[in-house]
This record gives structure tokens, sequence and C-alpha cells, in this order.
């Protein structure tokens, strides 16, 4: 029976948990680094995401 022998013990992704990759060591995968990134930056450069686009309140009820 072979033994599975474990390679080097890696921390899991910080951002999903998943196991990380080597590529993309810390992360699991780009999408995960990207997330860490975006948080570290605090929002700032952060990608434009439409989530409300009410900002003016023109398109409202009358
Ligand atoms: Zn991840």
């Amino acid at each position: 029976m072979a033994e599975i022998i474990p390679l080097r013990p890696r921390k899991p992704c910080p951002i999903c948990k998943k196991p990380s990759s080597q590529k993309f060591h810390p992360f699991c995968s780009n999408r995960c680094a990207n997330e860490d990134l975006n948080s570290w930056l605090g929002g700032k450069y952060s990608i434009p995401v439409v989530e409300d686009e009410d900002e003016d309140g023109q398109d409202g009820l009358a």
C-alpha cells in the first residue's frame, strides 16, 4: 500500500478557505487574489459595480 505523503502543508486561501494554489499563492485563484487586493485598497480603486444607479433620484416616482 502506498503511503500518501502530503505535500507541504499549505495555508488555505484567506478569502474562501479553499486550498491555495502555488500559482496564486496564498490564494486559490486569481479571483480571490483580486478580492484581497480590493479589500486592501479599501475600495478606493474598486471596480465600478453597478449597485445603485439611483443617486439623484431622477428616475424615481413623480
Ligand atoms: Zn479562494
